[in-house]
């Protein structure tokens, strides 16, 4: 057994745990990870297979011409955008480029499981604040937490894995109040899914203030979760530090050539996510007709608040051929997939209803 130590940190770090993977064969729905059920388009896929003859050169450290064609559908200046392999891995970059050690990160609780883990890794501090029994992050508790150590608060809208979207108003009441040298990240990874009207826009928040940086990702909408690519929109003093912070070379040529077929192709996409969204109301619908209380969805999933019933209902879903992602006396959240997985899934939410 090697004896160096590992970071005291590490001690009571919780490890992250992907949704289950369908087994080798096996029939099932995976709806486990939020992951989009469509296959990637004709033109995605073929924008792989050109880009895979040049994978013995590195790809364009900038991805330059990703970014300019991200910065162009959201009319903000290509020096505003930084991209990442994933927009977890620019979550961990924009933690370093600010957090010095021992430094406090106001989150949300429960939300991201990904968040507690950047936050060590960057050598902050998390501070937990807990999210309404409706699902909804506490605005006024999150501002409320900031302390003069507090260098970021995470806002992850919607919230996964519970659903709902933050309101504008709730938004700029927190950055009304907010110290101007605390950064407010404004998690958006399932923005292209929100359909409330009342929902922040977190363009117009960033427009409006210089301590907002948005992150957001191929991976949901897009179909691209497994090509790993996100990025940040920052004031582009910000985007500097985060670019500084970095992997070198993160983004293959692959994952860029992808992401830019990805928005040549978006109105056919954004169709898919309408579908999804349709499906989202479907799954909703049919599990409050059933008994259940459950939290409205922005995002292309939904939460059951099932406590210490969350993993005998994950394991009698996928039984019935459905993976869900049970969190341990907390709850289980559902993907949005195929109709014949919600048909699934609802058949066993019946069983177990609460009436
Ligand atoms: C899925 C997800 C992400 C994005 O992950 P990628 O690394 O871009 O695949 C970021 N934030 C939240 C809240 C998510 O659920």
């Amino acid at each position: 057994m090697s004896r160096v130590p590992l970071r005291r940190a590490f001690a009571d770090l919780p490890p992250y745990v992907p949704g289950a993977r369908v087994p080798v064969g096996a029939a099932a729905y995976k709806l486990s990870s939020n992951e989009n059920p469509y296959p990637p388009l004709p033109s995605v896929v073929a924008a792989v297979a050109d880009a895979a003859v040049d994978v013995n050169r590195y790809p364009d450290m900038f991805a330059t011409e990703l970014t300019e064609a991200i910065a162009a559908s959201l009319l903000v200046a290509p020096e505003q955008v930084v991209t990442g392999c994933g927009s977890v891995a620019v979550l961990g970059h924009v933690l370093q480029a600010v957090c010095e050690s021992g430094d406090e990160v106001v989150m949300p609780w429960r939300s991201f499981e990904a968040y507690p883990i950047a936050i060590t890794l960057a050598g902050a501090v998390g501070v937990p604040v807990p999210v309404g029994a409706d699902g909804r992050l506490d605005l006024p508790a999150l501002a409320a937490a900031v302390t003069p150590r507090t260098r970021v608060i995470l806002v992850c809208t919607p919230n996964n894995p519970t659903g709902p979207a933050v309101h504008a108003d709730e938004l700029a009441e927190l950055l009304a109040s907010v110290p101007k040298d605390v950064l407010v990240v404004l998690d958006e990874a399932y923005v292209e899914f929100v359909r409330d009207p009342e929902a922040a826009d977190g363009l117009a928040a960033l427009a409006e203030h210089a301590n907002v940086v948005l992150l957001r990702t191929f991976s949901k909408a897009y179909g691209l979760a497994g090509l790993r690519v996100g990025y940040a929109v920052a004031r582009p003093r910000l985007a500097t530090g985060i670019r500084m912070a970095s992997t070198p070379f993160g983004v293959s040529h692959v994952a860029q050539l992808a992401a830019l077929a990805s928005l040549r192709a978006e109105r056919e996409l954004m169709t898919r996510v309408d579908k999804l969204v349709v499906e989202r109301t479907r799954l909703l619908d049919g599990l409050r007709a059933q008994g259940w209380t459950v939290p409205d969805s922005q995002a292309n999933f939904v939460w059951l608040a099932l406590g210490d019933q969350s993993s005998a209902f994950a394991e009698r879903s996928a039984r019935a051929g459905v993976l869900v992602r049970p969190f341990a006396g907390d709850g289980v959240r559902i993907s949005v997939g195929e109709p014949e997985a919600t048909d699934l899934l609802l058949e066993v939410a019946a069983d177990s209803s609460p009436r």
